[in-house]
């Protein structure tokens, strides 16, 4: 018997004990940084010539790890094992199959505060950020584990008096895991072992911002005895590796999680049938936000405040989930943007190693656009606290608000991803839910309301895939609070949720006549 599924709890970094093992953990990290990291197909370590560098966001100096670099050739290599290895990984019990999961979480666990380490040197995450991703890479192994063990059962389906039916979910085939540097172990790991524990094969590309991290988990799988084949690690460029095996024939699925353009690039890809392709490929697209905080004239405004600023700039805004969009009442507006200036300016910023509020952004390119838009919101708003840069170590930002920005502004309608927050001043609710709908994104949203009606007005009509009541609007956890948005937010698959592993099978029916 298994025991129930309980999230993996936050480690309190106010207990001194806590913070030596952290400290230990990243002293440890530290002295492993620089090391080359192979590509791992079938088992085989393969190390090639051309190399992703991956760097600290903090200290542009300091390397992490150089990782081999998978080309056409190598992803084609990929794929054959992966679909060699298929046929016999499918015939693996699922309970078996979600024994690995279980193992590779007590690994992790007991190497917790390791992997966060890791974390902080290679994507820049404060201690607290840290922790959350690596606690929500184990609840993904616990938990998809524990929803394969139900999953096969099937599904009852009725059968009459002649006849005995019965409907299975049996897995897919080959699938490309294309996974962002945001959540670099928790999304990495959740999205490899969905497919994996479903019974399919897996080609990981995991972000060339974060390859270390990704890299140390297949470690971890092996260790729990995932047979070689079953997934293969094969970082590398985006537009090379990643156009090629969307395209592969023998691709069955595609499950990715990163940004609207290029989720929308994978969706238009896989929808064109190749020679030699005997099935529609499933492609699985969880994208980007444009999240608001909607607060109502009732609102508690010092819970308003709290929400706004931890929900923009925990992780630098660097969230799917952040919210970029405070949309206030205007008899409360003044009173919540002042508490959310004075709650800002106590954060502090720079390296994470030294247990900072907020770290850096994640590379040059995302240091330019944030700047990029901190530019525009000077045009279109009122730069009220932050709007500096620092790329003397690292790529830090201060954490920004611009207010009185109009409800059409690039600012309120474009996914920045960084610690920028546009505050709109409405009229009323229904001006509020107006704009809180007024994106072609529909991620996570958040009303900090004291009136019920207003509450119930906003679960109907606030068109989000993850609302939040009287709380921040980022902080899903796996198996409380499914995770998927609507529109260009991606395909609701809702991560974490009770139907997510259906995504990786195909029902089968059998009927027996007796
Ligand atoms: P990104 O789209 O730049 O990259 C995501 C992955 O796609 C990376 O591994 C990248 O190498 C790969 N890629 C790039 N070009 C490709 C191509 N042509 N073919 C195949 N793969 C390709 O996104 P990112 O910067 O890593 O992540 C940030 C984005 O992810 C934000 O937009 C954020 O909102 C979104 N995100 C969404 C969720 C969610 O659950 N909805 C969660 C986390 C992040």
């Amino acid at each position: 018997m298994y025991q129930d599924y309980t999230h993996e709890p936050f480690t309190d970094f106010t207990v001194e004990k806590n913070r030596e093992e952290f400290q230990l953990a990243l002293k440890l990290v530290e002295s492993e940084l620089g090391k080359e990291y192979p590509l791992i197909i079938g088992g085989e370590r393969i190390t090639t010539e051309a190399k992703i560098i991956s760097e600290n966001p903090s200290n542009k100096e300091q390397i992490v790890g150089a990782v081999s670099k998978a080309n056409q050739h190598l992803a084609e290599q990929a794929m054959q094992v992966a679909d060699k290895t298929f046929n016999t990984w499918k015939k693996w019990r699922p309970e078996v199959r979600a024994d690995i999961l279980f193992r590779a979480a007590a690994i992790v666990r007991r190497r917790k505060h390791e992997f966060s380490a890791y974390l902080v040197y290679e994507a820049g995450k404060p201690w607290k950020e840290a922790d959350a991703d690596t606690a929500e890479a184990i609840d993904f192994l616990e938990y998809y584990g524990r929803q394969m063990l139900g999953l096969k059962k099937g599904f009852p389906v009725k059968s009459r008096k002649i006849e005995k039916n019965k409907l299975a979910y049996i897995p897919l085939g080959v699938g490309v895991v294309i996974s962002p540097w945001n959540f670099a172990f928790a999304i990495m790991a959740g999205m490899t072992s969905a497919a994996l524990v479903a019974g399919n094969t897996v080609l990981l590309k995991p972000a060339s911002t974060t390859p270390v991290v990704a890299y140390k988990f297949i470690e971890v799988l092996e260790e729990a005895g995932l047979p070689d084949g079953v997934v293969n690690y094969i970082p590398g460029s985006g537009a090379e590796v990643g156009d090629y095996l969307v395209d592969h024939p023998r691709t069955r699925f595609i499950s990715f999680t990163g940004s609207r353009e290029v989720g929308i690039r994978i969706y238009e890809r896989a929808a064109k049938v190749h020679p030699g392709q005997i099935w529609l490929k499933r492609v699985v697209a969880e994208m980007g936000g444009k999240d608001t905080i909607v607060v109502d004239h009732t609102a508690d405004l010092d819970l308003a405040a709290q929400s706004i600023v931890q929900s923009a700039f925990g992780f630098s805004g660097q969230k799917c989930s952040a919210c970029s969009r405070a949309v206030i009442h205007e008899d409360v507006y003044d009173e919540v943007l002042e508490k959310s200036i004075a709650l800002t300016k106590e954060l502090t910023v720079g390296n994470p190693v030294d247990d900072t509020n907020m770290g850096p952004v994640n590379d040059q390119g995302a240091f330019d656009k944030v700047m990029s838009y901190i530019a525009i919101g000077k045009e279109e708003g009122r730069l009220v606290t932050g709007g500096e840069g620092d790329l003397t170590n690292g790529y830090f930002i201060q954490p920004t608000i611009f207010a009185d920005v109009d409800e059409n502004a690039r600012l309120m309608k474009e996914e920045i991803f960084g610690p920028v927050v546009a505050f709109c001043k409405v009229k009323d609710f229904d001006h509020a839910l107006e704009v809180a709908n007024n994106t072609e994104y529909g991620l996570t949203g958040a009303v900090i309301s004291n009136k019920r009606e207003h509450i119930e007005k906003a679960r109907e009509e606030f068109h989000v895939g993850n609302l939040y009541f009287n709380r921040g609007c980022t902080g899903a956890i796996v198996g409380y609070h499914p995770f998927g948005g609507f529109n260009m937010s991606g395909t609701d698959s809702k991560a974490g949720g009770p139907d997510y592993l259906l995504h990786f099978t195909q029902g089968k029916l059998t009927t027996e006549q007796l």
